[in-house]
Parts: C-alpha cells; sequence; structure tokens
C-alpha cells in the first residue's frame, strides 16, 4: 500500500512556520502583510475557495479581505478596481479568482495586476520569469506541488516525471518546475525528465507515458483517468484534481483525477482528495503573500 502525502498536515506544519515568521515582521516594526481577493459572481464553488483563502490569512496573521462583484460587473470597472489596488500602499497582495463571467478578458485581468502583488503569478511578466529560472511568484498550487514533493523527501533529480494537463495556471507551471535546472543560482528546479500529455494525447499513449513515470502528478478534472495498471510500482502519484460528484448514494463529494482504491495498491506514495494538493496550494498562497509583502517593503 502507498504512503499517503498528507497535505492537510503538511499545510498546518507551513502556516505555523508563516506564522512565526509573520509575527515575528509585524514585531519589528512592519505592518501585517495584507491580502484583497476579488470575486466576481455566485460560484459557489469559487466563494468557498475564496472563504478558505481569507480564513487561512488570518490564520497566520495576514490582514485580508474579499471585494465580491455581481457577475453584471463589466471589464472595465473590474480593472479599474484592481488599479486602484495596485495604487494601494497598504496592499500587499491581489488575487483575482478564475473563472470570471463570460465577457471578461481574463488574461487581461491578470496583466492588469501589479506584478509584484500578483500572489497568483498569472501575470505575464511572472509566467516569463518563472520560464526563464528567474526568481518570481509562482502559481501556488505549482509551489503546493514542489514543496510536497521536497518536504516528503520524493527524489526528482533525473526521475521520469509525466504532468497530466497543460493549462497555463497549474500544469504548465508544474511541468516548469519539475523540469528546471536544480543547479539555477536563483530558483532552485527539480531537474527532472518531464512529459506533458493533454487531451489530444491518445489514452493507449497515456498510459505508456504514465507507466514509464517515476512521478506522476496530474490536473485534469477528470475522474478515474489515471488508473492502477497505468502506474509503474512504486511510483509517486499527485493528484491535483478537484470534481465534485454525486455517489450512487446521492452524496456530494470531491474527487481527484486518480482511480485512489485501486492506485493506492500499487503507488509508493499517493495524496488524497480532499486533503492533498488543495491544503497546501491555500498555504503556498499565504507564502506568495508573505514573500509579496517582504519584496514590497525592500523596494518603498
Ligand atoms: P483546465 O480545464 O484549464 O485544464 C484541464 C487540462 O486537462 C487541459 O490541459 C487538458 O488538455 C487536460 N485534459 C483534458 N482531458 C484530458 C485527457 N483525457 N487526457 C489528458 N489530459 C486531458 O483545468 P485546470 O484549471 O488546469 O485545473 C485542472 C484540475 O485541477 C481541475 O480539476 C481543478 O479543479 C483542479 N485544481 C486544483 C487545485 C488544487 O489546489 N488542488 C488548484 C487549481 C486547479
Amino acid at each position: 500500500m502507498a504512503r499517503v502525502l498528507d497535505g492537510k498536515a503538511l499545510a498546518r506544519d507551513i502556516k505555523d512556520e508563516l506564522k512565526i515568521k509573520i509575527h515575528n515582521w509585524v514585531n519589528i516594526g512592519h505592518r501585517a502583510p495584507s491580502l484583497r481577493c476579488i470575486i466576481v459572481g455566485n460560484d459557489p464553488a469559487s466563494h468557498t475557495y475564496v472563504r478558505n483563502k481569507v480564513r487561512a490569512a488570518l490564520e497566520v496573521g495576514i490582514e485580508a479581505e474579499t471585494i465580491k462583484y455581481d457577475e453584471t460587473l463589466s471589464e472595465e470597472t473590474l480593472i479599474s478596481a484592481i488599479e486602484s489596488l495596485n495604487q494601494d500602499k497598504n496592499v500587499d497582495g491581489i488575487l483575482v479568482q478564475l473563472p470570471l463571467p463570460n465577457g471578461i478578458n481574463e488574461r487581461k485581468v491578470c496583466n492588469t495586476v501589479a506584478p509584484e502583488k500578483d500572489v497568483d503569478g498569472f501575470h505575464i511578466t511572472n509566467v516569463g520569469q518563472l520560464s526563464l529560472d528567474m526568481p518570481t511568484i509562482v502559481p501556488a498550487t505549482a509551489l503546493a506541488v514542489v514543496e510536497m514533493l521536497k518536504r516528503f523527501k520524493i527524489e526528482t533529480y533525473g526521475r521520469n516525471a509525466v504532468v497530466v494537463g497543460r493549462s497555463k495556471n497549474v500544469g504548465m507551471p508544474i511541468a516548469m518546475m519539475l523540469h528546471s535546472d536544480g543547479n539555477h543560482d536563483s530558483r532552485l528546479g527539480m531537474d527532472a525528465t518531464v512529459t506533458i500529455c493533454h487531451r489530444y494525447t491518445p489514452p493507449e499513449q497515456l498510459e505508456l507515458h504514465c507507466r514509464n513515470a517515476d512521478i506522476i502528478v496530474t490536473a485534469t478534472g477528470i475522474p478515474k483517468l489515471i488508473k492502477a495498471n497505468m502506474i509503474k510500482p512504486g511510483a509517486t502519484v499527485i493528484d491535483v484534481g478537484i470534481t465534485r460528484i454525486t455517489d450512487e448514494q446521492g452524496k456530494t463529494k470531491l474527487v481527484g483525477d486518480v482511480d485512489y482504491d485501486e492506485v493506492v495498491k500499487i503507488a509508493g506514495a499517493i495524496t488524497p482528495v480532499p486533503g492533498g494538493v488543495g491544503p497546501m496550494t491555500v498555504a503556498m498562497l499565504m507564502h506568495n503573500t508573505f514573500q509579496a509583502a517582504q519584496k514590497l517593503r525592500d523596494i518603498n
């Protein structure tokens, strides 16, 4: 049976560490780091995510506020709201919860957030810096995966990794972190050999690539895409996917991309859903917010 990588417990440890660091930072005279979460519309899952982020922020000593807008909000109004937060000296981190309603250009919105306050790491400058192995704000989900691999001591150097999913906010930055150079002096990479699979990877090829992988990171939102026959015995399986399903008893529950009950018998290590990458993503977002606050203090 695989070792279960408990993301919830690790996230608690990381938040505890961060709480002490922020406490010390405030004790030497800095104001508490501050985060603004913008949410547009009524998507219940998005509201839950934002609530969790604000709760985690308050837990670690980050001052946080949610700014809610109706789904009829225009792109111009949203952009000018972000611009005024960019100017606000009392704000260190800004995040815009995605997806945004139809009619609002997400790329334009992400590029409006000042890069140094872009705690999601979605601004074109931060994406570019990530691609060039430069110090930057790394998207929290990618950072969550990296931190789990590091803290649970999963070797990545020279190993075969498959990332399933190529979205610009999730799959791509994970693949970027996994393949990049561990000797780089400004941002340490993980030196894995990375294969990226996506919706046009034929199923039999997906199976072949996965079976050859020491590490599989899956981020598709397709329940049971990753099955036991696709796993090399002893491999590490990191499940980023989150899908809300209704089971046979009519109960709704969250599941990942992995056929967990079967894969757990073959893999060497596995993350559960819920309780795996999800809570770690929130913890790493807090890390990013504190990092932004420290950087901004150096600039100002
Ligand atoms: P997305 O819809 O933008 O991307 C899905 C990706 O899956 C695409 O790149 C697509 O090519 C790929 N894909 C689709 N069908 C496939 C198939 N049959 N075989 C291989 N690849 C296939 O979604 P996203 O924003 O990247 O999110 C992916 C999943 O991760 C979702 O379930 C989302 O809820 C979850 N997520 C979790 C966290 C977390 O903290 N755990 C954070 C962000 C997103």
